[in-house]
């Protein structure tokens, strides 16, 4: 029996994805073997490739003068290879510190660049975005890195920030392609897969033209953005069953009618679960409503002795992963595309029933 799984990540694909995955594992594309067994260097898996690409072209609008590579390492490796490929030793770079992921690519940072902090919501409790009106900005960055969507604290960003000159770095690990996005307003955009593209072990990473080519000298080629985009993402062996199923959902999304379609979509199941948890006089969520994630919804029951019952109840009734993270413990649902607004009606019926069973 499939459940219905609200983690954060690996998170849940769309059944119809996994389906066709599974029809077709043995003998995709007439070939006799899995996707898993052909070269990526044949022409069929080329061809899958280069679809995948085109589709999230597509999805995304993305314009002309930005390539995108499929690459491997996690968001994660992103927080180091961003500073090796955007600025030399000693340049400045701005970050904007909303939460869990923005402090991990801080601190990687850090190691290759100076940071300067230009906004940081620490203090008040990661709960919102510092107005931008707000942030100290250096004149010289080599770039301002921001996380649009704290997976952990559930505060998404309401704007885009303005950087004029400066390129825009963007972790979309967790909200990339759930609504339209103007990519032009960013240098560069990266999202770790297993979230709302596919299997972990695959990055995304969206980045302009011109940014290419200004990577240090040391940095390993696997790493280096202008050698992967000239070599199509294949500088190595490429995570080809990522690539494949991220491919799959991307026609998915399309079939599903783009980004518009999954904007509403998502927008309706978040704003339905918001306005349970605000009306319920018990459950509470602690962000300021302008900055609420459509898709981390962090919540709070009124004692934490009922969180264990909480899970354990829900999973009984086919909800999984409600468990918020471990660093800052209470509840979360997450909400990505592959959630059918079903399974948060069935989420909202039973936070109802609990609440009446555990006054
Ligand atoms: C999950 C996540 C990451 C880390 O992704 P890995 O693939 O585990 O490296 C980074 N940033 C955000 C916003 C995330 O949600």
């Amino acid at each position: 029996m499939r459940v219905y799984n609200f983690s954060a990540g690996p998170a849940a694909l769309p059944l119809p994805v996994l389906e066709q995955a599974r029809a077709e594992m043995t003998d995709w594309a007439g070939s006799g073997m899995s996707v898993m067994e052909v070269s990526h260097r044949g022409a069929a898996f080329r061809a899958l490739a280069a679809r995948a690409e085109a589709d999230l072209r597509d999805l995304l609008a993305i314009p002309d003068n930005y390539r995108v590579l499929f690459l491997a390492g996690g968001a994660t490796l992103q927080f180091s290879a961003i500073p090796l490929n955007l600025a030399p030793a000693g340049a400045t770079a701005d970050y904007v510190n909303t939460g869990t992921w923005s402090g991990k690519a801080i601190a990687d940072a850090a190691r290759y660049l100076q940071v300067n902090v230009a906004a940081d919501a620490v203090g008040g409790g990661y709960s919102g975005v510092p107005p931008e009106a707000l942030w100290h900005k250096s004149r010289d960055a080599a770039y301002l890195h921001y996380c649009a969507n704290e997976t952990i604290h559930g505060v998404e960003f309401p704007f885009i920030p303005q950087t004029a000159e400066v390129p825009l770095v963007a972790d979309l690990s967790s909200t990339i392609l759930s609504r339209p996005l103007e990519v032009s307003r960013f240098g560069l955009i990266y999202a770790g897969a297993q979230k709302n593209i596919g299997p972990s072990g695959l990055t995304l990473v969206i980045v302009r033209d011109d940014l290419l080519g200004r990577a240090r000298a040391e940095l390993p080629p696997v790493l280096n953005y202008a050698l992967q985009a000239k070599e199509g993402s294949m500088l190595n062996t490429p995570p080809t069953f990522g690539w494949y199923l991220a491919g799959l959902v991307f026609q998915w999304l399309k079939a599903e009618g783009g980004l518009a379609a999954i904007g509403a979509r998502n927008q309706a199941k978040a704003e339905s679960l918001y306005a349970y948890i605000d009306g319920s006089g018990y459950y509470t969520n602690p962000v300021a409503h302008s900055c609420r994630s459509w898709m981390n919804v962090p919540f709070r029951l009124p004692r934490a002795e009922l969180e264990a019952p909480f899970a354990r109840e829900a999973a009984e009734a086919g909800l999984v992963n409600l468990e918020g993270h471990r660093l800052v413990g209470g509840m979360r649902a997450s909400l990505y595309n592959a959630m059918p607004a079903a399974g948060v009606a069935a989420l909202l019926a039973f936070m109802r029933d609990f609440a009446a069973r555990h006054p």
